[in-house]
């Protein structure tokens, strides 16, 4: 008998305690896709209860029923394969809008294999290729920043929100909201990371974040002439920053959402072209750098290795201060043949998660109270404030 069928399920349903904590790591379970149940494959991922996940391979190929060991980890939150982008919102990337009203820097990650679902997670049905209608952490993040903009609790800051959409692929930034121009990284002496010449657009509604979402993602993924560039070989980040509207350049607070390159590609030495192992390297390098960038944020530490990759350079601002807020969501696929790279994902969002280490800077942020106490409504603005 199927162990897996003795275990109580659990899942995580909107009505779980949400526990804001400066790093968040989270996993989570795509379902099965066509091909895959054609193919029969057997599920090795399992999340028995909140925060939980368990990987369970055949020992032989002959014997299903037997499993090695299970494997079992521990996260902020697991996501099953039922969970919506909503949900997966709502623990993840929600608090973080919050926090960069409050004057932080927020970043979130979607890490995992190619195919995992981190598009699906981050852009949702507009840039993934689903049926339904599910909205991405992208569009959900934009249409909070709006319900803040204009709640009265931040009308005082007069605020103003900006976006910017790029790319890095092989350590070179591409502007996707400007014909993927190539633009330049400069550091300044106090250690001010600036890309050169990146369009910041102006944006007064979700709306319009959206269409900017949409024009940069068919930017990212045509014209792949020359650079051979594929989206699961590149980083592509979406910033959402909050400028003060009195001073034009004064920036309040800024929302960094990361679609990362597969990390498949990271570890593949199967391949004797050159160019696939500079892109190795270079992808290979950058997630240990955002490991370590992690982790001096995790220790408060005033050292961020940041110059390790253009990914945390782009990055730098995120990894530091005490109101810098994080999460990373490891995307993991249900079937056996993606359990070497699942397992790989898993170990390396184990790590990020022990980075967290149990310094004072890791316990639980004292956010304040969220904008939404008991119901939606009253989120949204009493325009009659402003009459
Ligand atoms: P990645 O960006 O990690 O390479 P995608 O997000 O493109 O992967 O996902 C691969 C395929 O699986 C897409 O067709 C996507 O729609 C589907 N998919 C991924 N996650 C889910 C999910 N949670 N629910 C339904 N479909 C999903
Ligand atoms: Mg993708």
């Amino acid at each position: 008998q199927d162990f897996r069928e003795t275990l109580e399920i659990t899942p995580l349903s909107t009505n779980d305690q949400i526990e804001p904590h400066r790093i968040c790591v989270c996993v989570r379970k795509r379902p099965f896709n066509k091909p895959e149940m054609n193919r029969k494959e057997i599920d090795v991922v399992s999340i028995p209860g909140k925060g939980v996940l368990l990987v369970h391979e055949p020992k032989q190929k002959v014997d299903l029923t037997k499993y090695l060991d299970n494997q079992v980890f521990h996260f902020d939150y697991s996501f099953n394969e039922t969970a919506t982008n909503d949900l997966v919102y709502k623990f993840t990337a929600k608090p973080l809008v919050q926090s960069i009203f409050e004057g932080g820097m927020a970043t979130c990650f979607a890490y995992g294999q190619t195919g995992s679902g981190k598009t699906h997670t981050m852009g949702g049905d507009f840039i993934g290729k689903q049926q339904n209608n599910a909205k991405g952490i992208y569009a959900l993040a934009a249409q909070d920043v709006f319900t803040h903009i204009n709640h009265k609790r931040y009308a005082n800051l007069e605020l103003s929100v900006y976006v910017s959409f790029f790319e890095i692929y092989n350590g070179k930034v591409y502007d996707l909201l400007n014909k993927k121009t190539k633009l330049r990284v400069l550091e300044d002496e106090r250690q001010q990371v600036q890309v050169v010449g990146l369009e910041e657009v102006y944006v007064s509604s979700s709306e319009e974040v959206i269409k900017l979402i949409q024009m940069g993602s068919s930017c990212r993924t045509s014209g792949q002439t020359s650079a051979n560039t594929n989206s699961s070989r590149s980083h592509a980040i979406l910033q959402i920053a909050l400028r003060r509207s009195d001073r034009a350049t004064s920036l309040h607070g800024k929302f960094s959402l990361v679609d990362l390159a597969g990390n498949e590609r990271g570890t593949d030495v199967s391949s004797n072209d050159r160019g696939t192992l500079v892109e190795t390297a270079e992808i290979n390098r950058s997630l240990l750098a955002l490991k370590e960038c992690i982790r001096s944020l995790g220790m408060n530490s005033d050292h961020i290795p940041f110059r390790m990759s253009t990914l945390t350079k782009v990055l730098r601002d995120s990894f530091i201060g005490v109101k810098s807020r994080t999460c990373m969501i490891a995307m993991v696929s249900p079937g056996m043949t993606s359990c070497e790279y699942t397992m790989n994902t898993l170990r390396y969002a184990d790590r990020v998660k022990e980075l967290k280490g149990n310094s004072k800077a890791n316990e639980a942020v004292q956010a304040q109270e969220p904008l939404e106490s008991s119901t939606e409504e009253e989120s949204f603005v009493d325009t009659s404030v402003y009459d």
